[in-house]
């Protein structure tokens, strides 16, 4: 019955090295030690060079004697290439989540977070415990944006973050697929959404810069008759409403911090920690008030609406049959990777085997989240039938 169960989210050993957060002749990276370190959140369309950029982030904060603290959020990625003290896919194996659950890779993923987000509490005390041997902690995300800014994972998962250190969110977006002025401005617009969505100060990275140079995008944003002159060149289809967005767009522009970057030439780096640094210094002037009291409400409410997410996702878990399933047996897929997720921390007076762990009576807390947390429950509830009447049929040799 605990085949599935293991360690909770671990350190590897680099988590152990204590790097010196001051020294260096870096410019912003090694100033003054601070109490906090600044997290950054990589977010940004997949393939738009979130890994490379946390890679080559990570290389430079080293070469400044300023190492820092990386966690990989992405469950699916084959090979995470820099030194993660946290990796997701040490507590989440995606694949076996994939197979118990009956899903394909998005919900795997999506699946994969929100397990994972059950045990956050946990690497807040890992980042807390090493708070002052790193000047900065990177968190690369998972391929696809949506994943983490539109589900109730990555809102948990930010709230913790910033409600503890300052937080900057970085968007790293394709500059040499951007060239078309329609999707720049799409781009841009997804942008602003998350610029609203997880209200934290905000740089964008635009990268790729050894393909295209990025001083048509800064031109783009700076003028607007410009881009409307690329507008009326790309096509004659030019709506009002393209007109109109762009217009809107004008507004957002104004104080947006952009800096260009190559992840893979490692140019753009000093000018975009100095942008860090004073993103950082907004978040202490304009978010840390904010994040404060939300941080007080949580503990004294003992953080009800999160705590509630949090049982339902463990419930969800609970409910899930974790005795071995013959895929479990795939000697490929033995040994502790083989864990979906650990419970080791569940509380004695949880109930393992509650078979229907409805909550209705909380109604009256009903958040947008917790109406999530229902839909994931109900849906997980309803994957699992999916899986067993699977595994019913397979039991049989199947038709094909
Ligand atoms: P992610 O999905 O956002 O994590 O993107 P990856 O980091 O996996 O990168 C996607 C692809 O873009 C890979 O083939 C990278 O080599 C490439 N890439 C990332 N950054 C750069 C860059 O600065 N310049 C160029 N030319 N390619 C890059
Ligand atoms: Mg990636």
């Amino acid at each position: 019955m605990a085949d599935v169960c293991g360690p909770g989210p671990e350190e590897t050993s680099v988590g152990a090295q204590g790097g010196s957060a001051t020294g260096g002749d870096g410019e912003a990276p090694a100033a003054a030690a601070r109490d906090l370190p600044v997290c950054l959140i990589v977010l940004g369309m997949a393939g738009s060079g979130k890994t490379t950029f946390v890679q080559r982030l990570t290389a430079y904060l080293h070469s400044r004697k300023a190492p820092p603290y990386v966690i990989n959020l992405d469950p699916a990625v084959h090979e995470v290439p820099f030194p993660a003290n946290i990796d997701i896919r040490d507590t989440v194996n995606y694949k076996e989540v994939m197979k118990q659950y009956g899903l394909g890779p998005n919900g795997g993923i999506v699946t994969s977070l929100n397990l994972f987000a059950t045990r956050f509490d946990q690497v807040m005390q890992f980042i807390e415990n090493k708070q002052h041997n790193h000047r900065y902690v990177l968190i690369d995300t998972p391929g696809q944006i949506e994943v983490f800014t539109w589900s109730a994972s990555g809102t948990i998962i930010t709230e913790a973050l910033a409600s503890s250190f300052p937080c900057v969110v970085i968007y790293v977006m394709d500059t040499s697929r951007s060239v078309s002025p329609v999707t720049f401005m799409s781009n841009m617009l997804y942008a602003c959404s998350i610029l609203y969505k997880t209200k934290l100060p905000f740089i964008v990275a635009m990268n790729k810069t050894d393909i295209i140079d990025h001083s048509f995008a800064v031109e783009w944003m700076q003028d607007f008759e410009v881009f409307q002159d690329a507008l009326n060149q790309e096509t004659s289809y030019v709506s009002n409403l393209t007109r109109s967005m762009s217009l809107v767009l004008d507004e957002f522009y104004t104080n947006l911090r952009v800096v260009g970057v190559s992840a893979v030439a490692g140019t753009g780096l000093d000018e975009l920690f100095v942008q860090v640094e004073d993103a950082a210094k907004e978040y202490e002037r304009d978010y840390r008030p904010e994040y404060e009291r939300l941080r007080k409400q949580l503990a004294e409410a003992q953080s009800l609406k999160q705590q509630q997410q949090l049982e339902r996702l463990r419930k969800d878990l609970g409910a899930v049959n974790i005795t071995k399933t013959s895929a479990t047996e795939d000697p490929d897929i033995a040994g502790p990777s083989d864990l979906i997720m650990t419970r080791g921390s569940r509380d004695d007076d949880e109930e393992e085997e509650d078979e229907d762990s409805d909550t209705d009576d909380i109604d009256h807390n009903v958040t947008e989240e917790s109406k999530e947390g229902d839909a994931f429950g109900n849906f997980l509830k309803e994957r699992k039938e999916v899986v067993q009447v699977r595994n019913r049929k397979g039991a049989i040799p199947d038709g094909h």
